[in-house]
Order: structure tokens, then sequence, then C-alpha cells
């Protein structure tokens, strides 16, 4: 039976361990790190998880900048698991507000593993969790095992709405490469096959192709190399795209066509394509577990938060992944006014600043009080599993 009390508990806890989480947050703010490269970030986090009594495994999943932390109770009970993210963007830095969600979800757990004490059955556990920009970094800790066992995993995002449910698209990037042939564009233009053409061409398909896309897709991309010199006919150029859907199912069906696409511009010009898709590592959709939704809503009313309508204009990230493994949610909690676009230079502001420092604590005593809910009424995971499984399927067997 757990110890009781742990909510009433969970104020002080919250206010105690804010000064070192806000800490963290400007620390990890002021120092930007690109998809698997957050080494500072990570050591950070596992530093202060591990002062407040957490034990560490780092490095983790195979990934040198992923990393566990528990605290674990008495006895075997429910896993809840918090992700934490701090990667940064190229240029951008910290326009994802990466360092809100490292900071919010170590102070949750060091927030409710006081409040828990060790007097209680099961564990709350932190998972350092990379390169969620580029690289989706927990398709790599799922293929790890690292999910294995968690019962639920929690996180939230930085946004400028406080939306509890997030929509998110699957993707995968496709990465394209045209072979031509050089010459010199003045003097005999007509021995070469030029590469340039072949992706403009490209480029322009996309666009015509985007008016028959299904509600929700979407299709964009760059040209990373587009020749050598004005006087050569590019031999070979480069890029990369994202296609995108509401629809794992749809997915498929897109890089397909997007194949097409880049097989006609390839004839077209007498060149050749290559292309480059992993067909592993892509972002699925998210599945907002019901069950947890309503425990994340009680306390967000609680802490005084108007619920935002799910925002329709979705991205995509490794945490979908996550949430078709074990039951997840990754509410949305507002620092920016609306209409502040995401991964631009207002937002990092805003992530570093006042909006970020006002919606820390909201964002640790929400997530701590859910997790200990959770622990303290294990029947709820039960539920949450069933949600996620299908009804009559209960939780998973432990392994
Ligand atoms: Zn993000």
């Amino acid at each position: 039976m757990p110890n009781g009390g742990a909510t009433e508990r969970l104020d002080a806890a919250v206010a105690e361990i804010m000064p070192e989480s806000l800490e963290l947050s400007h620390r990890v703010h002021a120092t930007p790190e690109i998809a698997f490269q957050e080494h500072q970030a990570a050591a950070w986090t596992a530093e202060l998880l591990a002062a407040h009594g957490f034990d560490v495994t780092a490095p983790a999943g195979g990934l040198d900048t992923a990393f566990v932390a528990r605290w674990q109770g008495r006895a075997s009970g429910p896993v809840i698991a918090f992700a934490g993210e701090y990667d940064a963007l190229p240029e951008v830095g910290h326009g994802c507000g990466h360092n809100l969600m490292c900071s919010s979800s170590a102070g949750a757990a060091i927030a409710a593993a006081q409040a828990l004490g060790r007097d209680f059955d099961g564990e709350v556990r932190f998972i350092g969790t990379p390169a969620e920009e580029a690289g989706n970094g927990k398709v790599h800790l799922i293929r790890a095992g690292l999910f294995e066992d968690v019962d639920v995993c929690l996180q939230i995002h930085p946004s400028d709405t406080s939306a509890a449910e997030s929509l998110c698209l699957a993707v995968t990037e496709i990465g394209v490469t045209f072979h031509g042939t050089l010459a010199h564009a003045s003097a005999d233009p007509w021995l070469g096959k030029n590469a340039l053409d072949a992706i403009v061409l490209l480029h322009t398909m996309v666009a015509q192709w985007r008016q028959h896309l299904k509600p929700g897709e979407r299709v964009h991309g760059i040209i990373t190399h587009g020749g050598a010199a004005p006087n050569v006919v590019p031999d070979r150029t480069s890029g990369a795209w994202y296609v995108r859907t509401p629809v794992d199912e749809d997915l498929d069906a897109m890089v397909e066509r997007f194949g097409v696409m880049a097989e006609a511009a390839a004839t077209a010009t007498g060149c050749t394509v290559e292309l480059a898709a992993d067909p592993v590592n892509r972002c699925r959709t998210m599945l907002n577990n019901p069950t947890l939704l309503g425990i994340w809503r009680r306390h967000m009313a609680t802490a005084g938060i108007a619920e935002d309508p799910i925002d329709p204009n979705a991205g995509s990230t490794d945490m979908a992944n996550v949430s078709h493994e074990v039951p997840t949610i990754h509410p949305y909690l507002s620092i920016a006014p609306r209409g502040t676009p995401g991964h631009s230079h207002e937002f990092a502001r805003a992530a570093g600043g006042e909006g970020g420092d006002r919606m820390l604590p909201d964002a640790i005593r929400i997530l701590a009080a859910t997790a200990i809910d959770l622990i303290e009424q294990p029947a709820l995971v039960d539920q949450a599993w069933r949600e996620l499984r299908g009804e009559g399927s209960g939780r998973r067997a432990r392994t």
C-alpha cells in the first residue's frame, strides 16, 4: 500500500526543487547543443537527479547522450517515466524550448520522489532522450528496449497554447541525390546532363503534388547542394525532403509517390537519382492516452490553467513512437503569445525568458501530481493499458 499524503507534500517538494530546475533550464538554454551532441545538457540533468538520490545509468540505450535515472519504492509497482529532451536546433538554438523539457521532467521526477519517499510500490524514472529534432533518438531507445518495463511515459512541450492533446504527424525524411554529367556550361553544354535541372524539376513537381495531398499531409524540402560553379553543368545535386501524414498507413504511399516523381525528374534530364529513406527511423502519429489526459486535465485545472483546443497545425515527434509502446501524453503548456512561430528566435527567447520561467513550476507540479496519482492508484495504469491495447487486454506482463 502506498503511504498516502504524497499529494499534500507535493507543493513543498516543487517549491524546493524549483531553483535548481530553473537554473538547469537557463543553463541548457544558454548552451545549445544539437541532436546527439547534448553532452553537457545530459550530464547536468543527470547530475541534478543523482544529487537528489536517483540511481543514474549513463549512457543508456546505445546513445552517448541518453541516460536513465531511477527512484525505486520498496516493492515493484508501476514504473512512471518522465522523458526529457534537451537537443537544440542548428542556428536557432532552443527555438523549440527543449531546455524546458529536461528541466520540467527532471524537476517533476525529483518532486514526485521527494513527495513519495521510499514507502511506495513502483518507480519514478527519468529517461534522458536525445535527438528529437533530428535523428529520432527515441526510435533508437525503443529498439534498445529502454521502454520495455515502462508503464507510463510523460513529457510536456512548451508551446504558444496549452492544449492537453497533441496532434503529431507521421514523418520520414527522404534524401535525394541526382547524378548527371559535367560539361562546360557555355562551350559545350549539349554534352552535359544537368543535375540542377533534375532537382529543380522535383521541387516543382512536389509543389504541384501539394494540391492533391489529403488534408493534413505535408511535403517540404530543401536543396543542399545545387552545383559547383555557374560555368559548369552540375553533375551532382542533393536535397532532403520530409513527407508527413496524419495517418500512419498513408506514409508508405507518399514515399512511393515521391520516388516516382524523383525518377521522372531524372529521366527528363538524362540523370539518375539515388533516394535514401530509412523505413525504420521514422516518427509515427501520437496516441493521446485518454486516462492520462483525464488526470492531466484535472491537475491542470487545479493549477488554474485553461485548456486550449487541440492545435490542428501539427509537426512530428519521436515521443509519438513512445505513445505506441506505452500509455503516453505529451501536452503543451504555453510560454509565448498565441501565433508565435515554433523554431523561431522569438520562441527561443520565450524558452529562456519570462514565459518559460513562469511555465516551469506549473509543468513540474502537474507532471508530478499525475505521476503520484498513477503510483497511488495502479488501477489507472491498467485502465490506460487497456485503452492502448484495446479493451480486455491488461497491462503487459513484466519480464
Ligand atoms: Zn520540440
